[in-house]
């Protein structure tokens, strides 16, 4: 079976899927594994390593996606000199990818139609037994601390308090909304640079693990059940959004830094800080909102962009996992590994969808839309 690891094309995109130790790993388990020319460039890795790991390297960009049996990137499939590029793939081949097929379901149709076994690495269950395959996690949990560092080296004073000849300097104050794996990873480190820290989250249960990392847990008294199946958070009414973004202005006022992660998979993200709060807060102060590309937890984030407005920095960045190639793609490349391990058995990929989490990523097999959310979503699009 041949597995092919695609260069990264989009834009500022450092990542890639595979790096030469997981490559080897792979040849180990019998595979015959194909690397784009050029793909480990941007973290670090020559074609050279990838060669010494047991790869062939592939100049042909459409080769390499016509001749794969399994094709991993790190980004959904785009087009190449005005084609899709699902479009290379042969019948019957399987693509493992973020494929955003709830921000995107036309993806999935592309590929349902093109008989792609498709799976979406957003879609791997958050439990303990997939953990070692959870990309959404690794990333995110990357990208809290980058959004942390980001935070300090654009703030106009230090984190730590210093006690010098030449007076002291109180701490920073830190707000960390949403406390999933970014808020957890970004309160951690706000924490090691010194800083005071406060978090909110709508689940109730995160407070534990917000003291547990040395912050205070706020709590605002929702009228509302905030819980779904599984633990995990549910999307709010209008008038609870209301009360939060209400309750949390008197806390964001006095930080220096607000870092936003608030999230519920597959809808905007929920506003939390209003611009007349961001008004009020001290010149000098950051935002840092790593929600911005699904609508954003603050009213003057736009993605990808700094604004600055009243003197408060908001920084909206949409790929910070790209920002350290290197720790993001040896993760990544670890993922995808531990999940193609998971689906081989002989050196062929065996699906049993009686597994939840084969039922749960596999996006699309067969000729099929497997994913029930992004049924929906494609039905609303074509009202
Ligand atoms: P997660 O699902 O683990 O965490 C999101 C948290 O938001 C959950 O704890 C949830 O309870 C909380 N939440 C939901 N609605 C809320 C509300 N109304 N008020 C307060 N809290 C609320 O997600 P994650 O993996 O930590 O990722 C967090 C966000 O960061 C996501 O939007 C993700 O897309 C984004 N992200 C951005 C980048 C980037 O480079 N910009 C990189 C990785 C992740």
């Amino acid at each position: 079976m041949k597995i092919a690891v695609a260069k990264e094309n989009e834009l500022g995109e450092l990542r890639v899927a595979q790096i030469p130790d997981t490559v080897s790993r792979l040849v180990k388990q019998g595979f015959e594994v194909w690397v784009e020319a050029g793909a480990g460039v941007g973290a670090g890795y020559d074609d050279a390593a990838y060669a010494t790991a047991g790869a062939k390297i592939i100049s042909d960009r459409a080769l390499l996606w016509r001749e794969a049996d399994v094709l991993l990137k790190v980004n959904p499939p785009g087009k190449q000199d005005g084609a899709l590029e699902t479009d290379w793939l042969k019948p019957g081949a399987t693509l493992i990818s973020f494929l955003n097929p709830l921000g995107d379901p036309a993806i999935a149709q592309q590929l349902a139609q093109r008989q792609i076994t498709a799976f979406s690495m957003e879609l791997i269950p958050r439990t303990t037994r997939a953990q070692s395959m959870d990309a959404l996690s690794s990333q995110a949990n990357i990208a809290g601390y980058q959004a942390m560092l980001l935070a300090a080296v654009s703030l106009p004073r230090i984190f730590p308090m210093m006690t010098t000849a030449a007076g002291t300097i109180p701490p920073a104050k830190v707000l960390v909304l949403g406390v999933g794996v970014a808020g957890l990873q970004a309160i951690a480190t706000a924490r090691r640079l010194g800083a005071v820290v406060e978090a909110f989250d709508i689940r109730p249960t995160v407070k534990e693990e917000v003291q547990s990392v040395g912050a205070k847990f706020i709590e605002i008294n929702l009228e509302e059940d905030t819980v779904a199946e599984g633990g995990y958070a549910k999307q709010v009414g209008s008038n609870t959004q209301e009360r939060i973004c209400q309750g949390l202005s008197e806390y964001v006022t006095k930080a220096d830094v607000v870092i936003t992660t608030a999230q519920v998979p597959g809808k905007i993200a929920p506003l939390l800080i209003a611009k007349e709060t961001v008004a009020q807060m001290k010149s000098g102060s950051v935002i840092v909102d790593l929600a911005a590309d699904t609508g954003g937890n603050c009213a003057c984030s736009e993605a990808g962009k700094d604004v600055i407005y009243h003197g408060v920095t908001i920084l909206s960045p949409v790929n910070l996992p790209s920002s350290v190639p290197v720790n993001t793609s040896q993760m990544y490349a670890k993922n995808l590994l531990n999940l193609v391990k998971y689906l081989a058995k002989d050196g062929e990929l065996k699906l049993d969808f009686d597994d939840d989490i084969i039922n749960s990523a596999c996006l699309t097999h067969a000729g099929e839309i497997r994913n029930e959310r992004v049924k929906e979503k494609l039905l609303v699009v074509s009202q």
